[in-house]
């Protein structure tokens, strides 16, 4: 098919989207990205049965799947005391959704994606070279500058611009302008230490092995504070990751996003947590402390303009107490390339893109699929976030005590992400058929000039 989709960047969801356009077809899908290579940071990542049902389809999860751990239980722990406040099994996940819940290494998920990109004769990668600007979004084919790292900036014209540059997004910034809609920056006042300890640094503590060798995710939680871990790398990993309240970030407005941190403040943060967590963070190397800033915006007014559609973090940046913003960057990219497949434009044939109010509107229709579900799944985290890092008073007993009934009879979970309630919302979810389902009606809806526009049958867009 002859669209040409143009995506910025190669991160999870830029990945997922050319890999999900070449799979249906697309010949023209070239990926824009500052960074000189793949090269990403080291951190665990949770992959829920919701993204490893895509990554499935795409035929890549088995190989991301082989080094991930299977979580079978999650553990509530009180931080300063490590009293166990509740533990929620979960050893059903993968009969109930399909899939497992697995924990793995970012670079191996990120890996996967990009060797099954690489796979894809169709997909061009233009490392070192940036998006500089969206010159036009519409009625016509969207133009924007593409700077290389060492060279001049050229105009690129596409007939989808897919902007999955992130929290940052140049792409975002630029559609708001356009269309004259202020972006609400949220600064959440939170940060973020991400931490991995090898097996070799763990070794001779028992307690400490204890917790590697667990098909556990566990959190330790006190005032503004909590820990999420859990082992990753064939449990040859550790992966630890904080949240605390952000003072180096503030200090320093407009600076980047990760930053080296300091050892004895992170040390200091975390001063009255139990011992286990001190011996932990006591091992990790002085001048490898990494901390990253946590933002995050209120819903966007719109995620599209012309031939442009924001995706992932750009769109819908979330608190990673769920553990979806990777899942969810994925499962746009998928729902993006669905839409755009199903519809019969002009003399192109299905996708082709040659009309572009056709184009355009079912652009709209990813939003309408898209946006619900991850302004839920933001604001759950966000939730779980407040109830976790209660500070002493009586919202907290009653989060213990909730804690307590979901101990003793299996009630619900405080902690939204073990909460099977919303395991199941969020694991149950299959994107790619609901957009397949939901495509004809949503797409109608949008208005009665259909201006020639044909819907494919369910999944099955023409070739
Ligand atoms: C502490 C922490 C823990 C997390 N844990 C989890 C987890 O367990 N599970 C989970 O699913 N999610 C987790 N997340 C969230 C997850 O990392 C993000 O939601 C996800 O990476 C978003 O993907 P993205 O493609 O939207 O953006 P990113 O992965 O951030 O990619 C953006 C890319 O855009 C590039 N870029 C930016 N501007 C430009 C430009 N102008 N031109 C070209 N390229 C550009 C950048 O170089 C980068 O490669 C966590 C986040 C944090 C901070």
């Amino acid at each position: 098919m002859r669209l040409e989709a143009n995506i910025v960047s190669q991160g999870m969801g830029g990945l997922a989207c050319a890999l999900a356009f070449a799979r249906k077809g697309y010949k023209n899908v070239a990926v824009y990205e500052t960074a000189s290579n793949l090269g990403f940071v080291g951190a665990g990542i949770q992959l829920a049965p919701n993204l490893a049902r895509v990554l499935d389809r795409w035929g890549c999860w088995e190989t991301i799947a082989a080094e991930a751990t299977n979580i079978k239980s999650s553990s509530m722990r009180d931080g300063a005391t490590g009293r166990e406040l509740a533990h929620v099994q979960f050893p059903d996940i993968a009969e109930k959704y399909g899939y497992p819940h697995m924990a793995g290494h970012r670079a191996s998920l990120a890996g996967g994606l990009y060797e099954a990109c690489r796979q894809e004769p169709n997909i061009t990668f233009h490392f070192a070279t940036s998006l500089a600007d969206v010159k036009t979004f519409g009625p016509d084919r969207v133009t924007f500058v593409a700077q290389p790292r060492h060279g001049d900036a050229y105009d690129v014209e596409t007939d989808v611009l897919l902007g999955a540059d992130g929290i940052k997004s140049l792409v975002r910034g630029a559609l708001l302008r356009a269309m004259d809609i202020p972006a609400d920056v949220e600064d959440t006042g939170q940060a973020a230490y991400r931490i991995m300890l090898p097996r070799s640094k763990m070794e001779g503590d028992a307690e400490m092995l204890a917790l590697l060798d667990a098909d556990c995710a566990l959190r330790w939680i006190g005032e503004k504070r909590h820990i999420i871990a859990y082992p990753i790398s064939g449990k040859t990993i550790y992966n630890l990751a904080t949240c605390q309240p952000d003072v180096n970030f503030a200090a320093a407005p407009g600076a980047t996003y990760t930053t080296r941190g300091s050892k004895p403040a992170m040390l200091n943060v975390f001063a009255d947590f139990c011992p286990v967590v001190q011996r932990m963070l006591n091992l990790v190397p002085e001048g490898e402390v990494c901390e990253w800033r946590l933002r995050s915006y209120k819903p966007l007014a719109s995620w599209t303009l012309g031939g442009v559609a924001l995706v992932g973090d750009a769109c819908h940046a979330t608190l990673p107490h769920l553990g979806q913003g990777a899942a969810m960057a994925i499962e746009d990219a998928a729902v993006l390339a669905e839409v755009v497949s199903q519809v019969r434009c002009g003399g192109g044939g299905s996708g082709s893109g040659d009309d572009r109010e056709a184009l355009s509107r079912t652009l709209k229709v990813y939003e309408m699929l898209r946006k619900e579900r991850t302004s839920r799944l933001v604001e759950l985290a966000a939730f779980s976030g407040r109830t976790l890092q209660l500070g002493e008073g009586k919202a907290k007993e009653e989060r213990d005590r909730q804690f307590e009934m979901a101990r003793q009879k299996g009630q619900p979970v405080p902690d939204k992400w073990a909460s099977p309630e919303v395991q199941h919302m969020v694991y149950s979810h299959d994107c790619i058929k609901e957009a397949q389902e939901k495509f004809a009606e949503l797409y109608a809806g949008l208005g009665d000039q259909t201006g020639g526009v044909k819907v494919a049958p369910n999944g099955v867009p023409e070739a």
